[in-house]
């Protein structure tokens, strides 16, 4: 089930609790009934949303309190979808380029290309640490990042130019700055685009080393 079909449900279901409890006026069975609904089943992301809180202000506040009062849940769902590395770009404005031959026919894209104008924030899509600025002629300004883990690299190619101070060996937190959208490399000037991959590794392994792409699109969207 997607989660789109899972908030209708959810708010679906929230609705229809909480009309039959107001015809009954059962309100106090109400809010622990419908309390303990959403904190089982509903996605942190989407509260406080307005569909889903049809009785008013003190079912906004519970709402408002999920925020804080469940923190693990929502730490789940974020920790599996990466945060889309440039700024102002939404799921819907994403395309699924991994399967896309490069190179005349010879070889997959195994990436993903988020067009951006130049100049836009590149973000941090998960928390590493910068293992390798890299300057190549295919992909122009680079950068590589290692998950905490080690096992995991993201690699952001085609920088116009690198953030301010980043230096190899430096922590970043999801969401941190890294440099801006460009067409460096072999990337073409009417066209700007970050170059994204997502790269299984051994933690053993160096950044150069051939490593295994996974396509980051399900990964940015969360249709996993
Ligand atoms: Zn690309």
């Amino acid at each position: 089930m997607n989660i789109v079909d899972r908030i209708l449900t959810i708010v679906v279901t929230a609705t229809i609790t909480s009309i039959v409890w107001i015809v009954a006026g059962g309100s106090l069975i109400e809010n622990a009934t419908s309390e303990s609904q959403r904190k089982n089943t509903r996605p942190a992301e989407v509260a406080p949303s307005p569909e889903a809180t049809p009785t008013g202000d003190e079912t906004a506040e519970e709402a408002a309190g999920l925020d804080t009062a469940m923190p693990t849940s929502p730490a789940q769902n974020a920790s599996n979808r990466l945060l889309i590395p440039v700024k102002n770009i939404r799921i819907s404005d994403l395309t699924d380029t991994f399967s896309d031959s490069r190179g005349e026919g010879v070889r997959l894209h195994e990436a993903i290309d988020i067009m951006a104008p130049t100049g836009t924030s590149v973000v941090a899509a998960a928390p590493g640490t910068v293992e390798k600025l890299f300057r190549s002629d295919a992909g122009g300004n680079t950068i590589y990042v290692r998950s905490n883990d080690g096992e995991t690299i993201h690699y952001y190619a085609h920088l116009d130019e690198y953030a301010e101070g980043l230096k190899e060996g430096q922590r970043v937190r999801r969401g941190q700055r890294l440099g801006t959208v460009g067409s460096s490399g072999n990337a073409s000037e009417e066209a700007p685009h970050l170059h994204f991959a997502v790269l299984q590794t051994t933690a053993d392994a160096e950044w150069w080393e051939p490593a295994n792409a996974v396509n980051p699109y399900p990964l940015l969207t969360g249709q996993q």
